[in-house]
């Protein structure tokens, strides 16, 4: 079973994926995480990638139904979290074919504001080495430029940088937007109020989850 977790960049969809993956069993699966380790592994797919991401443009939905079927699995019962997919009409349909094995249960809307997006991505700084994320305002490491957890360097993800942000905002409202209308119109449509720290954000959601 599936639950997509769906919203603009920035609105914390990875955020709450970690917590839940972390206090309810879920799997999570991150296209942009899976897309990124290609692009550091120098893959093919990485190769082809890479410059895409960095101006924060979408990716060909062949490849990343190919990183779908990689990461997806074949076991019926587990419950996945999909962060960062669908990002368009085609590639939900994509998904819809997949149903026998992974049907979709709930798509969850995280509703953030335009400003509160471009604060977070553009003040967002990520460890190189183990992944973890922080803000340079409400949430900087405890030493500037260095990882709390692993010591690896904190730097800003090239397409958080002012310009790759407009564009990944422009490219969600023309090509993401649709999708919530997608799965509306199958009933499977839910809003969470994305404002707030991750903690209140969380407890929304898990009640939400846990009526499912
Ligand atoms: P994310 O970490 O989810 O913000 O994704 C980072 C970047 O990876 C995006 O800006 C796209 O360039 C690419 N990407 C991730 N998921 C997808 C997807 N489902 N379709 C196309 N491109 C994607």
């Amino acid at each position: 079973m599936i639950v997509v977790l769906t919203g603009a960049p920035g609105a914390g969809k990875g955020t709450q994926a970690d917590i839940l993956v972390e206090k309810s069993g879920f799997r999570k699966l991150s296209t942009g995480d899976a897309l990124r380790k290609h692009v550091k592994l120098g893959t093919e797919i990485g190769k082809l990638a890479g410059a895409i991401m960095e101006r924060g443009e979408l990716v060909p939905d062949d490849v990343l139904f190919k990183i779908l079927r990689a990461e997806l699995g074949t076991d019926k019962g587990e419950l996945l979290l999909l962060d960062g997919y669908p990002r368009n009409v085609a590639q939900a349909e994509t998904l819809a074919t997949l149903a026998e094995v992974h049907p979709v249960k709930v798509a969850v809307h995280l509703d953030v504001s335009k400003d509160e997006l471009v604060s977070r991505l553009s003040g967002r700084r990520v460890c190189g080495g183990c992944g973890a994320t922080y803000h340079v305002a409400s949430n900087p490491p405890r030493m500037s430029g260095v990882c709390d957890k692993c010591g690896g360097a904190v730097v800003q993800r090239a397409d958080d940088k002012a310009e790759a942000v407009a564009v990944r905002l422009d490219v969600y409202e023309k090509n993401t937007r649709p999708v919530l209308d997608y799965y509306a119109k199958k009933g499977l449509y839910k809003k969470v109020d994305g404002a707030g720290g991750a903690d209140v954000v969380f407890g929304r959601l898990k009640g939400m989850i846990d009526a499912l």
